[in-house]
């Protein structure tokens, strides 16, 4: 793994605008999702474990742990609760 060093952090803002471009919901860690698509063990219900371009969700029922890019989760969520 790279690390990428500030500078050049600041000289691929553009990229970093078109980014955000596609963040529509700004999905925060400790929320509730239910999803339209029911898991293999009969849950929806979903919590929100990490956040970034994917986001990490976690099974409330069977605890098995998902990431999936933000895009495909804001097509398949149902519902948000917020803690
Ligand atoms: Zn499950």
């Amino acid at each position: 793994m790279v690390e990428i060093p500030v500078w050049q952090l600041a000289e691929g803002k553009d990229e970093i605008d078109m980014a955000g471009k596609f963040e529509r919901y700004p999905f925060k860690i400790g929320e509730i999702l239910t999803l339209k698509k029911i898991h293999p063990c009969g849950n929806a219900v979903w919590v929100v474990e990490r956040v970034g371009q994917e986001i990490g969700i976690r099974c409330r029922k069977c605890s098995h742990f998902l990431v999936i890019p933000r895009r495909t989760l804001e097509k398949s969520v149902k519902s948000i609760e917020t803690p």
